[in-house]
């Protein structure tokens, strides 16, 4: 239920990214997956039951407990979403380049050891628009807070991190490369082979476009995205 939005929005045969997959017994992951779309933007990803709770965070993360990132957040991604690095084709929802910008585990603040009874925990926290984790990565370590901004706009909510040993003033997105392959978003969309196939690469756009559309299935009205997020970010 929680990925039909994730699943309206693409047409999987134009597109490398995952279409599902399944968490393992182990600790939770997270990833950070910065994504060169219409408008640069840090997805920011944690695994709770199976999927990933995601937010699109348009300046990144900061490890400057001062600054406050809005944090937007969107609909529920795949597990297998975390691994992929690649090209989202042209004509395609987001289409642009994505690099694992960051990625390890998380837990709750006070972890009870159990990955169900903790993967409950945080979902009650996400729905009273609080959560608070601690952030095993390259790149983000630590307490950060995800909390969700009362009176304004849908899904906004602020991403912070707490004061502790890995707080930086430096700009952690300085560190632009994949922790993956050590790629930039630049050398990504360079040399990425994890591309829409080449037996298509010949396919106009119009093409897609049909593809895309082919059912002729009256569109289903949806909600305006916020402003902020308007064209094409998730
Ligand atoms: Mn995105």
């Amino acid at each position: 239920m929680a990925l039909t939005l994730y699943k309206k929005k693409r047409s999987f045969k134009d597109t490398p990214e995952p279409t599902g997959g399944k968490g393992n017994k182990g600790a939770l992951r997270f990833v950070v997956q910065k994504h060169d779309a219409s408008r640069l933007h840090y997805d920011f990803r944690l695994e709770m039951e199976g999927v990933l709770k995601s937010w699109a965070v348009p300046k990144g993360p900061s490890l400057n407990p001062v600054d406050k990132r809005l944090a937007m957040m969107v609909e529920d991604h795949p597990y297998d979403y975390k691994d992929f690095e690649g090209i989202i084709p042209e004509g395609n929802y987001g289409a642009g380049t994505v690099i694992v910008w960051d990625e390890g585990t998380y837990e709750p603040l006070e972890p009870t050891g159990d990955k169900a009874k903790d993967e409950k925990a945080l979902l009650k926290a996400l729905k009273s628009g609080s959560l608070k984790v601690n952030m095993h990565g390259h790149k983000l370590k630590g307490e950060f807070a995800l909390v969700r901004l009362k009176g304004k706009e849908e899904n906004a909510w602020l991403l912070i991190k707490h004061r502790d040993k890995y707080a930086k003033e430096t700009d952690i997105t300085k560190k632009d490369k994949s922790v993956v392959s050590g790629k930039t978003i630049a050398q990504t969309e360079k040399t990425s082979t994890n591309v829409w196939g080449s037996n298509r690469a010949a396919k106009t756009r119009q093409a897609v476009r049909e593809d895309t559309n082919r059912g002729g299935k009256t569109p289903v009205k949806k909600k305006p995205a916020p402003k902020r997020l308007r064209q094409k970010q998730a």
